[in-house]
């Protein structure tokens, strides 16, 4: 068929039904194609995004005995990367049991989700953005949220419901961050660690713990930047995050992280757990890239209320700020509104936090590697944004250096950067920075 054109097709086709389904206009460009199919299952949520030429069309219900998600794609035939979708499930998924797919009729593919327990589904399209063509996304969620030790999945409901603001205010504000089992192992450890370490115990100043969250960036759809030879920022930042939380626990403080696994978490989520469980600091880390091969070195950037300090960061804050249409979230409209005097009054303080401790984590980071600019830069990064805690980004190197990206991967460095971050936090809070209540 390839070699006829398009009137010779119709001759061709002529009398047979095929040419009723034709749009007046049909080319070989707008027939729907599916490209690629890609799986996320995870505690916090189990994710599926199928990726095609054109917006799907698509249906869905949720059924009972057994439970399990039907899904309907209209125009399209059961073939290429669709076919593939059952063999990608995993034991470990904490909601899916089994795919299956069938031609349920001549234009209809069905896919049907058999679960493992009740789920709360999501299922959206995005818009083509990046490198993606038009997705078609399916979230399942846990129905009921009963597991109030990590309030990110509480967090993330309230997400959907719309009920968190750009910085990471929640206006449910029904959990409590308090994880009454963690804090007792915590604070069996602690005593512990008090007992071993020297002279004041500061993390105990104010008759509680400090509290540092710890943002490994992207994740899940979202990889972050590649390097060269394919390494992925998701997974280099979380294994210096999972590091990082290892060695400030063995000095007393309390971690929580804003993911401790490949799923992709909204921006504003991560600020309101950071804010749920009243984090002292906020630590985000990342690995940066340019596309000049030849950037090189670690920064340390803070929110700026204001312009960025150099196009640089400019460009930086918005590359990273666009990580929630690449990991593709609905974006809600009517956020809550901020008193804005006392916010402003609120974020100064903070800000001036974050560039005391910027500074200390900058010059700490700058004797494993070379540093890409000597001060703490500043733009408007949305992960930044809780107007009362002090908040960095560290880029840890560049990924997309061919040199940087064999650090990265190397697990010397990575244990290096861990230990910079954790010396740098510690020094902050021993030269006596101001805890939250
Ligand atoms: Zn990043």
């Amino acid at each position: 068929m390839a070699s006829l054109n398009r009137r010779q097709f119709i001759t061709a086709a002529a009398g047979s039904l095929i040419l009723s389904v034709l749009p007046e206009n049909a080319t070989a460009a707008e027939v729907q194609k599916f490209v690629a199919v890609r799986y996320w299952p995870a505690n916090a949520y189990t994710r599926v995004t199928l990726e095609s030429t054109l917006p799907a069309q698509h249906a869905f219900s949720v059924e009972q005995n057994p439970q399990r998600i039907v899904l309907d794609i209209k125009n399209v035939k059961l073939q290429g990367v669709l076919e593939t979708l059952p063999a990608k499930v995993l034991n470990r998924d904490p909601y899916v049991k089994k795919i299956r797919v069938a031609q349920h009729d001549r234009n209809t593919v069905r896919i049907v989700m058999d679960l493992k327990t009740a789920v709360e589904p999501q299922i959206f399209t995005l818009a083509p953005v990046a490198n993606f063509k038009n997705r078609l996304v399916v979230d399942l969620y846990p129905a009921s949220v009963a597991d109030e030790e990590d309030p990110l999945m509480a967090l993330l409901q309230d997400y959907r419901r719309g009920d968190i603001g750009s910085d990471g205010s929640n206006t449910h504000q029904k959990h409590s961050s308090d994880d009454i089992l963690g804090d007792k192992i915590q604070d069996i450890l602690a005593q512990e660690n008090s007992k071993k370490s020297q002279g004041i115990n500061h993390y105990q100043r104010k008759k509680r713990r400090i509290i540092v969250v710890l943002d490994p960036g992207h994740g899940g759809e979202d990889p972050g930047a590649v390097g060269p030879s394919g390494l992925k920022e998701k997974n280099v930042v979380l294994a210096i995050a999972r590091e990082t939380r290892q060695l400030l626990q063995a000095k007393g403080y309390k971690v929580y992280m804003t993911r401790n696994e490949d799923v992709f978490i909204p921006l504003r989520v991560r600020v309101a757990k950071a804010r749920s469980v009243k984090a002292d600091v906020f630590v985000s880390i990342h690995a940066d890239a340019s596309e000049r091969s030849s950037a090189r070195g670690t920064g340390v950037f803070a929110l700026s209320q204001k312009g960025a300090t150099s196009e640089a960061a400019r460009y930086l804050a918005k590359t990273q700020n666009a990580a929630d249409s690449i990991g593709g979230i609905i974006e809600k409209v009517g956020n809550k509104m901020v008193d804005n005097t006392l916010f402003d009054l609120t974020q100064t303080a903070t800000i001036n936090d974050s560039l005391k401790l910027g500074k200390i984590v900058l010059n700490l980071l700058g004797k494993i590697n070379k540093l890409h600019q000597g001060r703490v830069e500043q733009a408007g990064f949305a992960v930044l944004k809780a107007p009362d805690i002090p908040s960095i980004l560290v880029e840890t190197a560049f990924i997309s250096n061919p040199i940087e990206e064999q650090k990265l991967a190397n697990q010397k460095f990575r244990t290096q950067c861990a230990k910079t971050i954790t010396e740098g936090i510690d020094t902050y809070f021993r030269q006596g920075a101001a805890l939250r209540g």
